[in-house]
């Protein structure tokens, strides 16, 4: 039997027509700040494809474009002007940022009412207290995908690879929120195949093009495919060996076409989520 695909993209379509909806109740239009420093191919791509859709979703969106020999502290005072002007509800900084620039010190200078990454220590240490704030896009909308897919993670194994506070940390918080008993795995785990094969949630996150087999899987698992790399024949492929995977899993996600669509409509929802906090329309 083949797995059974968890369309990321028409979950994703279906959530940013919700948010549009919503916002065209609003008196007022929730405004999303995204800086990009430097021009980073990749990066440009990402910022443009979140400016479309937060304008789609009728969001006041706007994308400030720094050098890459912007001084820190001169992308830090940008971020307290942001920080400052009230028609600023989210401030997102596109990482990576050139390396002259401390990524931290960053995080840290932006408004935590306005951190619509969920990456200012503000969020992360409230999420993982049991009590999200303003999550993380991409482990947000990898939830919505469970949810909505129907595969809840109440008294399931999930083995969570990959520890990064973008990724990893925050997803191993939130699925733990949600009952399941979470395993994170990492570069210094033992045994990685003998631990993905456990789980009936396997998430890859390692960055790792294709890294996790199909004998790493076990039969009728769910598999959540967060890497996206590009091949050199030009294919693009994620942390799981789809071919292999789909013959042993119940469920799994594409790539592309599975997470990353999630990542941008949650970008849109933390947004809203932050616009509607901050006129004391949604308790904190
Ligand atoms: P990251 O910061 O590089 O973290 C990778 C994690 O995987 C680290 O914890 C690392 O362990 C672990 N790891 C690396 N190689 C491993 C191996 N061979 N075996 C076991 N663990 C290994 O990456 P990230 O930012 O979390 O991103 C992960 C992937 O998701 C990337 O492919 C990225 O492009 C993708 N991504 C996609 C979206 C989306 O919207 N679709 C969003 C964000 C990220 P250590 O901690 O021990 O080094």
């Amino acid at each position: 039997m083949t797995a059974r695909l968890i369309d990321g993209k028409a979950v994703a379509a279906s959530l940013r027509a919700e948010i549009a909806a919503r916002v065209a109740t609003l008196r007022f239009r929730p405004g999303l700040s995204v800086i990009l420093v430097g021009d980073d191919p990749a990066s440009a791509v990402y910022v443009r494809r979140k400016d479309r859709a937060a304008e789609a979703a009728g969001l006041a969106a706007q994308t400030i474009r720094l050098p890459a020999a912007t001084p820190e502290a001169a992308l830090l005072a940008e971020i307290r002007r942001l920080n400052a002007d009230p028609t600023v509800d989210g401030i997102l900084v596109q990482l990576p940022l050139p390396p002259a620039i401390r990524t931290e010190a960053v995080i840290d200078a932006i408004d935590p009412a306005k951190d619509v990454d969920g990456f200012h220590p503000w969020n992360a240490g409230l999420l993982a207290a049991g009590r999200p704030a303003l999550v993380p896009c991409t482990p947000r909308g990898i939830m919505r995908l469970l949810e909505s897919s129907g595969l809840l993670p109440a008294g399931k194994r999930a083995l969570v690879l990959g520890r990064s506070n973008i990724v990893g940390r925050p997803l191993a918080a939130l699925l733990l929120a949600a009952d399941a008993t979470v395993t994170v795995a990492h570069s210094r785990t033992r045994d990685l195949p003998a631990e993905c094969r456990r789980a009936d949630i396997l998430i890859a996150a390692a960055g790792r093009p294709e890294l996790v087999r199909g004998d790493w899987i076990a039969p009728e698992a769910t598999v959540i495919d967060v890497g996206i790399h590009r091949r050199p024949d030009g294919r693009l492929v994620g942390d799981v060996a789809y071919a292999e995977a789909i013959k042993i899993a119940g469920a799994i996600t594409p790539v592309p076409g599975g997470v990353g669509p999630m990542t941008i409509a949650c970008l849109l929802e933390n947004t809203v989520t932050a616009a509607l906090r901050r006129r004391d329309v949604l308790p904190s």
